[in-house]
């Protein structure tokens, strides 16, 4: 998506350790006309009207899943990062390693809002290792729902997430996969 890319190009910035911050325009402030681009471009990628419900994580990824789900006209649900857990048969779990952060968080999601009846579209703003979204996948198998696909923001291909999760054989569509970055060059694929 060129929008996406270029604007990647002028405001994120890379920090040690394979990090992009996007903080100006997509997981702190949010350019919201270009998060609607973002979520009009998912639609136009994942055209199912099977889709029921928009699954995301949070934090970041809620904002992104919301506004694009207006295309979508499903409900938005997002796994919750949670600090203790009683695993009291109300709620599928599971655990995700947070590359920004090195925790692992305890995940989950009410079983009230995820059945196997579901058609799922999940969303995040990045895939570096695959983890989070890993994570994902495993609570809507978990839930004997379908998975429809996973719509990602910005991929970093030299990450080995996108490998592992296109080898699973889902639909997996990224608006923008870099190749490579350093302090001062940043490459697509
Ligand atoms: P993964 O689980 O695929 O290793 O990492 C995905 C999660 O880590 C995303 O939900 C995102 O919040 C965060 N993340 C991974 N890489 C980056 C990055 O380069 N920049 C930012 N801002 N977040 C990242």
């Amino acid at each position: 998506m060129e929008l996406l890319k270029e604007r990647i190009l002028t405001d994120g910035v890379v920090k040690p350790g394979n990090v992009l911050k996007v903080d100006s325009f997509l997981n702190h402030q949010m350019d919201i006309d270009l998060i609607n681009e973002i979520g009009r471009e998912f639609r136009r990628r994942f055209p199912s009207e099977k889709i029921t419900k928009i699954l995301t994580i949070e934090s970041s990824g809620i904002g992104i899943a919301c506004i694009a789900a207006q295309y979508f006209h499903v409900p938005v649900v997002f796994a919750k990062k949670a600090q203790s857990i009683n695993i009291d048969g109300e709620i599928y779990h599971t655990k995700v390693e947070s590359f920004t952060h090195k925790k692992v968080y305890d995940v989950i999601v009410s079983k009230k809002f995820l059945g196997p009846e579901d058609h799922v579209l999940v969303i995040d703003d990045f895939l570096a290792n695959g983890c989070a979204l890993m994570g994902l996948i495993s609570l809507i198998r978990d839930a004997g729902a379908t998975i429809e696909g996973a719509g990602i923001v910005i991929e970093k291909g030299f990450q080995q997430g996108g490998k592992l999760i296109r080898e699973t054989g889902i639909h997996l569509e990224s608006l923008a996969v870099i190749d490579s970055m350093t302090d001062d060059s940043l490459t697509f694929r």
